[in-house]
């Protein structure tokens, strides 16, 4: 499982420095299967669809149910994302029922999967999602801290 997760953070963050090409900040996601098969990927397409709830984690979880075959349920499945998920996508990865939730860097101004919030763990919800933290971080934060740079026009 262990190949699986770095292989499937390895395509979220080539989803995540794709959404840069159309002005989104690069942070991507996939959700895999119980046995470790990618099921669906996506970036973040906030600016691209004009839509605020378009994270990389909530398309992802979207286009997951879609092909999993347990209607919305995604029981079983794993959502790897590039960055701490934000408030929506920690309660959005409950809500599909996800086992796992494992992310690349900390997001201390908004994260919700321990560093501000920790909705995943929260034990008054019924479903906790197990939560890994870390899986290479330096290579999401340095494509985050990229964009930023550029946006400043540093
Ligand atoms: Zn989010």
């Amino acid at each position: 499982m262990t190949a699986d997760i770095d292989a499937a953070m390895c395509r979220a963050l080539e989803l995540a420095a794709a959404a840069q090409e159309w002005g989104d900040t690069p942070i991507g996601a996939v959700v895999l299967g119980p046995g470790g098969a990618l099921l669906a990927g996506a970036a973040n397409e906030r600016e691209k669809r004009g839509d605020p709830t378009a994270h990389a984690e909530v398309l992802a979880l979207r286009a997951a149910a879609q092909v999993h075959g347990d209607g919305w349920r995604l029981t079983g499945c794993t959502l790897v994302v590039t960055l701490e998920p934000c408030t929506m996508c920690a309660g959005a990865s409950v809500l599909a029922r996800v086992d796992q939730v494992v992310y690349g860097a900390d997001d201390p101004k908004a994260g919700a999967a321990g560093s501000l919030w920790d909705v995943v763990r929260d034990r008054r919800l019924n479903h906790r999602p197990e939560v890994t933290a870390g899986v290479r971080a330096e290579e999401s934060a340095t494509l985050l801290r990229a964009f930023f740079r550029a946006q400043r026009g540093l």
